[in-house]
């Protein structure tokens, strides 16, 4: 598909196909915009059906960069890379190497981390052929800590401004996916008195948290239905969507998930339903708020308090975008876009 007339292409600076013949690599890296600074976003390796799903997926992802850093308040642009291929099976040193060399060939206009179906090894590997490489082992550090964070004060600002309650105290959270992100929210959540209803697909995740948190546990199935106040979405996305919204009870829509709704039209949904919505890239940003502490980025060694309390604006930036909604009548989602088009055009 032509790049200028792609659905997706919404003004790119640029589009790079990457080809390394002694090691099969084909990969694109997208670059939305770098008014704020270099363009900072994952490495992605998927086995996509064809080149044209790689360059769709590589185009929205990048944009979704873009805002994500200007909500976070970052001094970084928007980009993204995607590698066609099986990570399990067509991933090897030599191939990352070859990666490591394609994101060195745009001199710093795109700084590499971590993504699906790329590990902490693979950015090692990059790290050899490039300096533009963010996420190396010894910087900062798992990111899930510090998106949990963000989750959570996300999830106070939500409660405080749709509930009119300052306390997590006896509010009832349902939270889909215990992973990294997921269980270290409920850690939080718990601490705060907040009643826990949880799922995954993982019999033992969910044993651990209804042992730990005393949760109840709801089938994965079925937990965007539970009866609670708020519905923590931490594990796939596209849970908002013409099948779920009307079977949703909770007031709050807050968890780290990308791309929680199916359609952008799922943003007018949830707040026709009353459901107040927490745009996932101004919640979940935590992880790249994160990576921006490390030592690469800041010549100074990481400190994780100074981390945590830039993580910690991600509650007033998420109350600034529910009062806009409110006074203007849009979706939470259409005043966060709005937010950061407007950081943007000043930058
Ligand atoms: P993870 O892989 O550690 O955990 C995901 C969990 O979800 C797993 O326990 C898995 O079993 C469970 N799961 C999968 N499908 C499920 C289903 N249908 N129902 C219930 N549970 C299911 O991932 P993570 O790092 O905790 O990330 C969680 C989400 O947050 C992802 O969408 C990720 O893209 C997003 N996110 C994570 C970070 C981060 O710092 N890790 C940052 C931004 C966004």
């Amino acid at each position: 598909m032509a790049v200028f007339q792609h659905p997706e292409f919404d003004r790119h600076e640029t589009v790079v196909h990457c080809h390394d013949d002694a090691t099969g690599l084909r990969a694109i890296v997208a670059v939305h915009d770098s008014r704020l600074g270099p363009a900072l976003g994952g490495c992605r390796m998927w086995r996509y059906a064809d080149e044209d799903a790689a360059l769709t997926d590589a185009l929205r992802l990048s944009r979704g960069m873009t805002y994500k850093a200007a909500l976070a308040g970052l001094r970084f642009g928007g980009g993204k890379s995607v590698i066609i291929g099986d990570p399990h099976h067509d991933k090897s040193e030599a191939l990352m190497e070859a990666m490591g060399r394609a994101v060195d060939r745009l001199g710093g206009a795109y700084i590499v981390a971590e993504d699906v179906g790329i590990g902490t090894g693979d950015v090692v590997a990059m790290a050899r052929a490039t300096r533009h490489v963010a996420g190396l082992p010894g910087q900062g550090g798992d990111p899930s800590p510090a998106t949990a964070y963000g989750v959570y004060l996300g999830i106070k600002a939500a409660v405080s401004f749709r509930l009119g309650r300052n306390s997590l105290d006896g509010i009832r959270v349902a939270v889909q996916g215990l992973g990294h992100v997921g269980h270290a929210v409920c850690e939080r959540l718990a601490g705060d008195g907040a009643k826990l209803v949880v799922a995954d697909l993982s019999p033992s995740a969910v044993e651990r948290a209804a042992d730990v948190f005393r949760a109840e546990i709801a089938a994965p199935e079925a937990i965007h239905a539970a009866d609670v106040d708020v519905y923590a979405p931490c594990a796939l996305g596209a849970v908002a969507n013409d099948r779920t919204i009307p079977q949703m009870r909770a007031r709050v829509l807050a968890g780290s998930a990308n791309n929680q709704l199916a359609r952008p039209r799922h943003g007018a949904a949830l707040a026709a339903q009353g459901i107040l919505y927490a745009p996932d890239y101004v919640i979940n940003a935590g992880g790249i708020i994160n990576i921006a502490h490390e030592p690469w980025h800041t010549g100074r060694a990481y400190d994780r308090e100074a981390a945590f309390a830039d993580v910690a604006r991600i509650h007033d930036t998420l109350l600034e975008i529910f009062a806009e909604a409110k006074a203007d009548g849009l979706a939470t989602v259409a005043a966060a876009d709005r937010l950061a088009e407007r950081r943007l055009a000043a930058a």
